[in-house]
């Protein structure tokens, strides 16, 4: 079968190769008891640093990158998966510490895997992927803390990205007015088509800014992290909610405790990787039933196994819009 390979020594690189089974079963860090005949992975942040190597995400001599992927069933030994069953596998440290995705087939744990919803295509649900599920656990978070349509406007950053893009799409669709930062004025009329109802640069928030600003969001979905974050902390409401899940900028996190204590502003950390089971299928079964409209076809490009490894560059370089989703059988 073909899959990314990814060596550390002698120096780090990752390939499109060819892999027999024993190599697969034994020298990959493929432990688990389901067998999935892969049909679609994606290209997130996370993988693009795994496949460059720019930061230490893999942390096996070798493995197989992919942090996500959708399939069927080929060989099960976990009682809650039969031969033919259609999963969906995000996080659990697939493609850091054991192989994920991008290959024709994906060894894991019967636990990590949740079933495809029937009303999501496999092309859909890796359109959607690690970034869109994470767009809807921000989403959910905000609901949680109780910010409805009619509190005001909510912010989302790293707007033309993978996540970004998702949020605006699920959160416009929900009746929230949003307004989408982006760096990318070729993006606007993308970002307006997904839902946004204003564009503002993300300029305006990327560099230092006061500990408290003029009050404006509702709520905000951060993928972003840095003075970014710390900014739209600065400028939430009095009450707001921020989602942070991401550190496109940075990860530090350059702010006071102002808006807590002052504005009793939340901040809540979103995590997609060991989310609980319950939560990952509450959130699958979300953007199923969000998939009504066809947002989604306009934020998805499709690639080959090939073309994994330049894409991987290109979203570190913030150069890609939306979701790229992988055919491994391409
Ligand atoms: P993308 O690269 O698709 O999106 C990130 C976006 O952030 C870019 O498109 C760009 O949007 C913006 N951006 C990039 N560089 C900068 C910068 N230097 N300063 C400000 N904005 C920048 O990545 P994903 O959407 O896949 O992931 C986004 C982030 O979320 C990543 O940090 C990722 O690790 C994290 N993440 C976290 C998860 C979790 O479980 N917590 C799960 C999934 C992702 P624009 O040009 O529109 O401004």
């Amino acid at each position: 079968m073909k899959a990314l390979r990814i060596d550390k020594e002698p120096h780090y690189q990752c390939q499109l190769v060819d892999v027999d089974e024993a190599t697969f079963n034994t020298d990959l860090s493929t432990e688990g008891d389901v067998w999935v005949d892969v049909a679609y992975s994606s290209i997130n942040y996370k993988d693009g640093l795994a496949i460059t190597g720019k930061s230490p995400v893999v942390r096996k001599p070798t493995l197989i990158p992919g942090i996500d992927f959708v399939g069927q069933v080929c060989k099960s030994e976990h009682p809650r998966w039969q031969v033919g069953d259609a999963v969906i596998l995000n996080g659990w440290g697939v493609g850091e510490v054991h192989s994920g995705g991008l290959a024709q087939q994906a060894r894991v744990k019967g636990d990590w895997l949740i079933a495809k919803p029937a009303g999501i295509t496999p092309k859909q649900a890796m359109a959607i992927g690690t970034a869109g599920y994470t767009a809807m656990l921000c989403v959910m978070a905000l609901q949680t803390h109780g910010v409805r349509p009619d509190a005001g406007e909510i912010l989302v950053t790293g707007a033309s990205g993978g996540v970004g893009s998702v949020a605006v799409a699920l959160l416009a669709q929900a009746g929230y007015r949003v307004v989408a930062a982006t760096g990318k004025e070729n993006e606007h009329a993308y970002l307006t088509q997904l839902g946004a109802a204003e564009i503002m640069p993300r300029q305006s928030l990327s560099e230092p800014g006061k500990p408290l600003q003029k009050e404006r969001w509702a709520g905000v979905v951060d993928s972003v992290g840095s003075h970014t974050l710390a900014n739209a902390c600065a400028s939430a409401r009095y009450g707001a909610v921020v989602a942070a899940c991401g550190l496109a900028q940075g990860m530090d996190f350059p702010a006071t405790v102002a808006p807590f204590i002052l504005r009793g502003v939340t901040l809540c950390g979103v995590d997609s990787v060991m989310a609980p089971l319950a939560l990952r299928e509450a959130a699958w079964g979300r953007l199923a039933e969000s998939l009504a409209t066809d947002w989604l076809e306009a934020l998805t490009t499709v690639v080959p196994l090939a073309g994994a490894i330049d894409t991987a560059t290109a979203i570190l370089k913030g150069q890609v819009r939306g979701r790229v989703v992988v055919d491994v059988n391409a």
